[in-house]
């Protein structure tokens, strides 16, 4: 993708945008439901209005949407409220019904981003239109997929695009439904600051209690908004019970978000940041100047142990610089886990050097 700048131009048209939220149920189930839910959501900072009208379930027998019909109570919403309108889309006979009822947003679901002949047929389909897509994360935690489902529709002649993050699925039980991996979303923040970048809190949480505090990570990392789901009676929800909050806990949540100031910062808050980012800086090259000094005492190792025909790695040595090493980043208050990363890492990196040495005659 290039002149990326024109990414944002559809984003900075909107009134609400810090942050920018989409709301609304997981799954359309009744008009009533709908109706109610985009009312409450009216005179709030909610710019949007989601429903899932026809729901990709892992396994099948589950509640999979009512279709078309929930297109009319969208457009009743969109009529009553002012709020624009979302909904996932999943193939091109979705498209195609979507744009029948004049949906405003169509976002690519987790499962449909992984599939580039999917997305591709979703690019044919809505292309010459001037839709806003916003093209959710794949499942698995694959950051070029992500972008290539975002360029097949950048390549379609669409430009009003975003992304968002709904987190990535694993196999271990962890204490979200799916793993936020920050990384990913921050990696491709630096690679296209000016693509317009949401949270889903909903499917990265699968359950209430932690929504406010990712919401409040993502604001923390400059994200452009979120899209949170939203039902009138969580409880009783068709899909996503346990991840699902009251418009008025919605509400509650706007509230005690802290936005954070990108502009109008005093210059002693500049100066006394640029001092901070200098010390982080000058730490950093002698970060680096230190593995280096390390790595070429490692190579010196390998010569010795080449000379001495010594295998490569010792392991009764290496478990004790892990003890020494986590032993000392607790008492200086860095956590067992984060010195356990970081020396496998040098690990690895000291191995391949002497591996390299050893190859040498
Ligand atoms: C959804 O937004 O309701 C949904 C199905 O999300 P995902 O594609 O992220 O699982
Ligand atoms: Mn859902």
């Amino acid at each position: 993708m290039q002149n990326t700048k024109s990414l944002r131009s559809w984003f900075n048209e909107f009134k609400n945008i810090n942050p920018f939220l989409i709301a609304g149920p997981c799954s359309a189930e009744t008009e009533e439901q709908l109706l109610t839910t985009a009312h409450e959501l009216k005179d709030s900072d909610v710019s949007v209005l989601r429903a899932g009208i026809w729901k990709p379930r892992t396994r099948p027998g589950n509640f999979e949407g009512v279709g078309a019909i929930g297109l009319k109570w969208l457009q009743k919403a969109k009529q009553e409220t002012g709020l624009l309108t979302a909904t996932e889309v999943a193939n091109a006979h979705h498209v195609a019904l979507a744009l029948e009822h004049d949906v405003d947003i169509l976002w690519i679901g987790a499962r449909t981003t992984v599939s580039p002949f999917i997305v591709q047929e979703l690019a044919d389909a809505v292309k010459g239109t001037d839709k806003i897509i916003l093209v959710k994360n794949p499942v698995n935690p694959d950051l070029a997929l992500w972008l290539g489902a975002v360029e097949r529709f950048y390549e379609a002649g669409i430009t009003k695009l975003g992304v968002i993050h709904r987190g990535f699925s694993t196999y271990e039980k962890s204490k979200y439904r799916n793993n936020p991996e920050w990384q990913i979303p921050i990696e491709l923040q630096n690679r296209f600051p000016d693509l317009p970048l949401f949270l889903d809190p909903s499917h990265i949480a699968g359950r209430r209690d932690i929504i406010q505090d990712l919401c409040q990570t993502a604001l923390d990392l400059n994200y452009d908004g979120m899209m949170i789901e939203t039902h009138p009676n969580p409880d009783a929800a068709w899909s996503d019970a346990e991840q699902q909050i009251t418009p008025e806990a919605l509400k509650e949540l706007i509230a005690n978000l802290v936005v954070r100031n990108t502009e109008g910062q005093t210059a002693d808050y500049q100066n006394e940041l640029k001092t901070f980012r200098n010390r982080i800086d000058r730490i950093d090259d002698q970060i680096i100047d230190l593995l280096a000094n390390r790595m070429k005492i490692v190579d010196d190792i390998g010569e010795i142990k080449r000379e001495n025909n010594v295998a490569i790695l010792q392991v009764k040595r290496w478990n004790e610089i892990l003890k020494r090493m986590t032993a000392a980043g607790v008492m200086n208050g860095v956590s067992e886990e984060f010195v356990l990363r970081v020396y496998k890492a040098i690990h690895q990196e000291s191995i391949d050097h002497q591996k390299k040495v050893m190859g040498e005659k």
